[in-house]
């Protein structure tokens, strides 16, 4: 019974939403259904998942290899059509694993981190699509490749890749104002043809859709606040 009511409260949430997104994508010109909701699930329970699945959401989000290998095989053994992406930094020690577990890898942010994952798709004969992610504050304690090399790294990565490689991720800095950097991120994956542009959080997934998000990636305001240890956004990308 908890989960029946916990599904009705997500598909609530979920019904508002979709409303605003497609207001967001209307005073944009564009179409709602150009643009995946994300469900950032990390730090939630795997029933409370299971409730989100039964609202009707498939896409989902995890920042951490290790938790996403405990939540995520029983729930896709029950959704086939589940598709799981990593969205937070990955050390290069798990990339083996990683390869195995996710269908998008968005946080491709060095060339010590292709090495692994090529090297990791080599062994496991299986390759996610992969994002290249930019720190697009360039902010010292934030994963991504810093902007000014995006380009030269999108370029090798799509030569190592090919068709693997399908969009781009950002997170602007906290603090500022995110339009410019969700028109940099848009028209960097313009300049490369990448199709895949995901940005836009709980508190700023409209203005991310006006600049032309094709992916928003939304934790709080579907599933409620997190606890207060929750790790941050982006971590540092150690190996
Ligand atoms: C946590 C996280 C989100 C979701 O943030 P909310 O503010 O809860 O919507 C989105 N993207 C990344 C990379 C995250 O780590």
């Amino acid at each position: 019974m908890a989960e029946e009511r916990e599904t009705a409260a997500i598909a609530g949430r979920l019904a508002e939403l979709r409303r605003r997104i497609a207001a967001a994508a209307g005073g944009a010109g564009r179409r709602a259904d150009e643009i995946t909701l994300l469900a950032v699930s990390k730090t939630v329970p795997p029933a409370r998942i299971a409730a989100a699945l039964g609202a009707g959401l498939r896409v989902f989000g995890e920042n951490r290899v290790q938790e996403a290998a405990r939540k995520f095989p029983p729930l896709r053994a029950a959704f086939p059509d589940l598709r799981l992406h990593l969205i937070g930094a990955l050390q290069t020690n798990k990339a083996r694993e990683a390869v195995r577990l996710f269908d998008v890898i968005e946080s491709l942010d060095r060339p010590r981190l292709a090495d692994a994952l090529a090297a990791a798709a080599e062994r496991e004969g299986r390759l996610p699509r992969l994002h290249v992610e930019v720190n697009l504050g360039d902010e010292p304690q934030k994963s991504g490749i810093p902007r000014a090399e995006a380009d030269a790294f999108i370029e090798a990565c799509r030569r190592r890749f090919g068709e693997a490689l399908v969009g781009v991720m950002g997170i602007p800095p906290l603090g500022a104002d995110p339009r410019p950097h969700f028109e940099w991120l848009a028209a960097c994956a313009r300049r490369h043809g990448l199709p895949v542009i995901s940005m836009g959080m709980s508190e700023d997934f409209e203005q991310a859709i006006a600049a032309g998000a094709t992916e928003i990636r939304l934790g709080r305001i579907l599933f409620g606040e997190r606890p207060a240890a929750a790790p941050l956004p982006s971590g540092a990308g150690t190996d």
